[in-house]
């Protein structure tokens, strides 16, 4: 009786809107979802368990840095990078300890990967620190981790790595051409350096599938050009045009809401 009301409570729609910037929390995300996160492509609502999960994530954060406040450590707090033309975040906390200013990052993890996370950060946390460390221009900053099951700490001490955010830095700028000049859907990445299978909880997926679906169609006519005499293409066809350049174009104009959609 109360579940089910809770649920709708909860569950609400999530946000579409068109941007020209990444998220520092996007860093290591699949750089096609980033495309149709940036491109405002429709995203499913969020059902009430999963709305929960992330009010305890916030609620995580309220706690410690309340806490880092009251124990004289804390001195600023969702501290904003300086504007650039990639990169929009904010950086937990800024702190100062012995003498030293610290970039803090917190994390609230699953405790599986809590378990897993022992000797050295996750990467997408130790890639969203070094973006915070480069903006603000602090050599030195924290991950400190709380496991969502039973609120043990880890915390680990992370120096500025400048060859990992030049690195960082030269794809995003690869990237925002692609996405932004040229208008391009990036391809299916390389995914060995993933950390789990983004693929899994992808909002996007179904589009990512019917785009697959068209770029393996406009190939195949592509290898099998139509017999002399033939009918032309339509003008709106995925081939017409024939190079991958039109094929993006086609997908990126794409209206979002009128999607055929394929089993998974
Ligand atoms: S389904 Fe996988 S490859 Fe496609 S956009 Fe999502 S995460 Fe990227």
């Amino acid at each position: 009786m109360l579940v089910e009301r809770l649920e709708e409570f909860f569950s609400r729609a999530e946000e579409a809107r068109e941007r020209d910037y990444f998220y520092v929390s996007e860093v290591a995300k699949c750089p096609r979802q980033i495309y149709y996160a940036v491109k405002g492509f429709p995203r499913p609502p969020l059902d009430g368990q999963s709305a929960r999960r992330l009010a305890v994530g916030d609620d995580v954060h309220r706690r410690i840095v309340g806490a880092l406040f009251s124990m004289g450590v804390a001195v600023a707090a969702e501290v904003p990078i300086p504007p650039n033309p990639l990169f929009h975040g904010r950086a937990d906390v800024i702190a100062s300890l012995g003498g030293e200013t610290f970039v803090v990052e917190i994390k609230s993890v699953h405790p599986y990967q809590f378990d897993q996370t022992t000797t050295k950060p996750k990467r997408d946390h130790y890639l969203q620190l070094q973006l915070y460390l480069h903006y603000l221009d602090i050599p030195r900053g924290i991950i400190l981790m709380e496991n969502k099951a039973n609120q043990a700490l880890r915390e680990f001490m992370v120096d500025r790595d400048e060859e990992t955010v030049r690195r960082v830095i030269a794809d995003f700028t690869d990237l925002h051409r692609l996405i932004f000049r040229e208008g391009k859907l990036p391809p299916v990445p390389d995914k060995s350096e993933w950390e789990y299978d983004q693929c899994r909880y992808c909002p996007f997926v179904e589009f990512c599938v019917r785009d697959q679906t068209r770029a393996e169609l406009l190939e195949r006519e592509i290898a099998t050009p139509p017999a002399a005499g033939a009918a032309p293409l339509p003008a709106d066809h995925p081939a017409d045009g024939g190079e991958a350049g039109k094929r993006e174009k086609t997908t990126a104009e794409s209206d979002p809401k009128g999607l055929f959609l394929f089993d998974l």
